[in-house]
C-alpha cells in the first residue's frame, strides 16, 4: 500500500444539504418524515428507453430485466399526488429559491437571470418519475479558508430522492416521504489539496448554510460527494459521505487506493504482462464442479449455470492484494463483472480455496487451464451468456490495469472506505423539465436578500461570547455543531440552567454519546428542549441528562413522563434529602462531633455518592451546611 504525499491530491466538494422549508420543492407537502406506518403502497416497474440513458448502470438495467420491481410506500401527510407522479409538479417553492439566492449572495456568487428545471436520469427507482429535477440558483462563487481562495463553481436546487427502506432479492422499497424535500448543492472546483483541506472546506461551507437557519440536521439531511485524483491517478467521484468526519479519511483512502493501483501497474510492467497477454478464450469447467460443496456455484449450476474461467497470465498475487485496508483489488475485478452482466457467483485464485471451493477443486482448475506459478484465474458460475459476458469485463479490467486507474463512481460505505457502482458517466445526462415554467431572479428579489443576510460567522461567535459568557472554544464547538438554533431556544426557556452546561451537553456531552454509539440523531429538538425544561424545572438532575438521552435513541415516540418512570429518576424533595443528610450525620456523629462545620467536605462526599442524580449538588450543599452548623450552634 503507498501513502500518497500530501499536497499531490485534487479534490472537489458537493455539499448536498436539506433545507428546512415549509414545503417542498414542487408542492404543499412538509418537508418533515414520516412517522406513522405507510397507508397505502403501489408497485411501478421503471422502464428506461436506451436514448434517454447514454451510459447507464446496467446493473440496475439487470435487475430490471430479472423483473425486480419497486415497491413504494405513501401516506397522505408526507405525499401527495405529486410524488406519486399522478400529477404533474406545481411551481418551484419560493422560500427554497430564496434561501439558495441568499447563500449564493454569501458565497459571492453570480445569481442566473432565470431559473431552469432540468431532469437528471436515474434508473435506480428512488424517483417515481425515473429522473431527478435539479436547477442552477448561481455560479462563479468563492470563499476564503486561511487564506486561501477556494472557488465556488456552482449552486443549485434539487430534490431530494425517496428513501430506501427495504431491499429483497425481487422489490426494492422506498418511502416517499423525502422525495420532493429541497436539497442545496454547493459545488466547489477541485482544487483542494490535503484531506484535513477537504474536511474544512465542508466545514465551512456547512457554516455558511446554516447561517441562513433554514437547513435540516440529523443523520441524512447532509451528504457530500467527493472527486478525487492523484497524479497519474484518475478522477474518481466519491458519493454519499452523511459524515464530516468520515470526509478526511474517505479523500485519503481514494487516494491511496489510487495509489496502489498504480504500484499494480508498475509490478506487472516488472513481470513483463502487455495487453495482448490477456486472452478472451475462457474455458469451461462444469464438470470439474459438479459434486461442489460451494453453495454459490451449486445454486448457480442448478438453475442451467455453468462454470467459466479466464485465465490472468502473471497476475498471482496482485489479485489479492490489498488497495486498502479491507479492499482487494479481487474485489475491483469482480464488481465491474457484477456492474456489466450482474453475475452472483465470482472468485479470483488469490482467495482459494474458500468459500467452499477446495483446494482439489482449485488445483483441477490450474491444471485444466494450464497456468503457470505466478498466473492467476478467474471463475464464474452463472448462465452462460452472463457468465461470458462477466469474463469480458475482468478481462477489460485486467486490461486497464496495465494502463491506467479507471474514472469511476463509488459510493461511500459508513466506515470511510468506498465500492465501486460504476464507471464515470462522460455527461450529466440531462434534459429540460417542461412542466414547470422557468423563474425570473428580479433585481429587487436581490436587493432585498442582500439587505436582509444572516448574522456572519464571526458575529454570532463574538456574541455567544457575550450573551452567554461561553469559552471561545465552546462558542466555536457549538457554531460548528448543528445545534445552535436549539441551544438559543433552550437557554431562553431555561433561565435555571447554565448556558455553558447547556452548550457543553449539545457539543461534547453529545459527541462523546455518539462515539459510544449512540445514535444521537434521532432524537428531535423538541424532544432535547423538554429534557431541559425538566431539568429548569428542578424535577430532574441534570446529571441524568446522557441517560436520558440514552434512552430517548431507544424510545423514539417516548415522553418525558415515561422516561422518567422508567429510568426511576426524580428529585428528592427537600425534606427525602435532609432525611438522608441526618442518615449521614449520625453514621458519622464523631466526626461531626469532633470537627464541626470541618467535617463538611466528608459528609458532603458520602450524601453526593449515594443522592447523585436525584438532587441538585447546589441544593444539597446549602442543606449539609444548614445541618452542620446546627449541630455547631447546639454543641
Ligand atoms: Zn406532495
Amino acid at each position: 500500500m503507498t501513502t500518497s504525499p500530501e499536497g499531490s491530491i485534487k479534490a472537489g466538494l458537493e455539499v448536498h444539504r436539506q433545507l428546512d422549508t415549509k414545503q417542498k420543492l414542487f408542492c404543499a407537502c412538509p418537508t418533515s418524515l414520516a412517522e406513522l406506518e405507510p397507508e397505502r403502497r403501489f408497485l411501478r416497474r421503471l422502464r428506461p428507453t436506451q436514448s434517454e440513458l447514454g451510459q447507464v448502470d446496467r446493473a440496475a438495467l439487470f435487475e430490471f430485466s430479472r423483473g425486480k420491481s419497486i415497491d413504494y410506500e405513501y401516506d397522505h401527510q408526507t405525499a401527495c399526488l405529486v410524488e406519486c407522479d399522478e400529477e404533474p409538479p406545481g411551481n418551484l417553492c419560493k422560500e427554497a429559491i430564496e434561501v439558495c439566492l441568499t447563500a449564493a449572495i454569501l458565497f459571492n456568487a453570480r445569481p442566473v437571470d432565470e431559473i431552469h428545471v432540468m431532469r437528471k436520469i436515474v434508473i435506480d427507482g428512488s424517483n417515481t418519475t425515473g429522473f431527478q429535477r435539479t436547477c442552477v440558483i448561481a455560479m462563479n462563487g468563492a470563499m476564503e479558508i486561511d487564506g486561501k481562495t477556494i472557488p465556488i463553481d456552482q449552486i443549485s436546487l434539487e430534490e431530494d430522492a425517496a428513501r430506501k427502506t427495504t431491499q429483497t432479492r425481487d422489490v426494492t422499497g422506498y418511502r416517499t416521504d423525502r422525495l420532493g424535500i429541497p436539497l442545496i448543492e454547493v459545488t466547489t472546483a477541485p482544487v483542494l489539496q490535503t484531506p484535513t483541506e477537504v474536511e474544512k472546506v465542508a466545514l465551512a461551507i456547512g457554516n455558511i448554510l446554516k447561517t441562513t437557519l433554514k437547513v435540516k440536521r440529523g443523520l441524512g439531511s447532509v451528504r457530500q460527494d467527493l472527486n478525487i485524483s492523484i497524479p497519474n491517478g484518475a478522477i474518481v467521484e466519491i458519493k454519499g459521505v452523511q459524515k464530516l468526519e468520515l470526509l478526511a479519511k474517505a479523500v485519503k483512502l481514494e487516494a491511496d487506493r489510487q495509489g496502489t493501483l498504480l504500484e499494480v501497474r508498475e509490478e506487472l510492467k516488472k513481470r513483463g504482462v502487455g495487453p495482448n497477454d490477456l486472452i478472451r478464450n475462457y474455458v469451461e469447467l462444469t464438470d470439474l464442479f459438479n459434486e461442489t460443496k460451494a453453495r454459490v456455484v451449486k445454486d448457480a449450476l442448478s438453475h442451467n449455470g455453468v462454470v467459466l474461467c479466464a485465465k490472468l497470465p502473471k497476475f498471482a498475487g496482485l489479485v489479492g492484494k490489498e488497495l486498502v485496508p479491507g479492499l482487494r483489488f479481487g474485489t475491483e475485478i469482480s464488481s465491474y463483472a457484477i456492474f456489466s452482466a450482474g453475475v452472483g457467483g465470482i472468485f479470483h485464485s488469490d482467495e482459494l480455496p474458500g468459500y467452499g471451493i477446495t483446494q482439489l477443486e482449485v488445483e483441477k482448475t490450474k491444471t485444466n487451464l494450464n497456468l503457470g506459478p505466478t498466473d492467476a484465474f478467474v471463475l464464474v458460475a452463472d448462465e452462460y451468456g452472463r457468465a461470458k459476458e462477466a469474463l469480458d469485463a475482468v478481462i477489460d479490467r485486467a486490461v486497464d490495469a496495465i494502463s491506467t486507474v479507471p474514472e469511476e463512481t463509488r459510493n461511500a460505505l459508513p466506515d470511510g472506505t468506498s465500492k465501486f457502482i460504476r464507471p464515470r458517466p462522460s455527461a450529466a445526462r440531462m434534459y429540460p423539465e417542461t412542466d414547470v415554467p422557468p423563474t425570473t431572479v428580479t433585481d429587487e428579489l436581490l436587493h432585498f436578500l442582500a439587505s436582509n443576510l444572516p448574522e456572519k460567522p464571526e458575529v454570532t461567535i463574538s456574541r455567544l461570547l457575550e450573551k452567554y459568557s461561553l469559552n471561545q472554544k465552546l462558542a466555536k464547538q457549538l457554531l460548528d455543531s448543528d445545534y445552535l438554533q436549539l441551544f438559543e431556544t433552550i437557554v431562553a426557556s431555561s433561565p435555571n440552567v447554565q448556558p455553558s452546561f447547556v452548550a457543553t451537553f449539545l457539543t461534547e456531552t453529545s459527541k462523546s454519546l455518539e462515539r459510544e454509539g449512540v445514535p444521537v440523531d434521532v432524537v428531535s429538538d423538541e424532544q432535547i428542549h423538554d429534557m431541559f425544561k425538566f431539568v429548569n424545572d428542578g424535577v430532574i438532575a441534570k446529571e441524568t441528562l446522557p441517560e436520558l438521552l440514552k434512552w430517548q435513541t431507544k424510545n423514539p415516540q417516548g415522553t418525558m413522563m415515561e422516561a422518567i418512570k422508567s429510568l426511576g429518576l426524580r428529585m428528592l424533595s427537600e425534606r427525602e434529602l435532609d432525611d438522608i443528610i441526618e442518615r449521614h450525620v449520625s453514621k458519622n456523629k464523631k466526626l461531626v462531633q469532633e470537627k464541626g462545620t470541618a467535617s463538611f467536605a466528608s459528609i458532603m462526599g458520602s450524601v453526593m455518592a449515594e443522592v447523585r442524580g436525584s438532587a441538585d449538588p447546589k441544593l444539597v450543599t446549602k442543606r449539609v451546611k444548614a445541618r452542620l452548623s446546627e449541630d455547631y450552634h447546639s454543641g
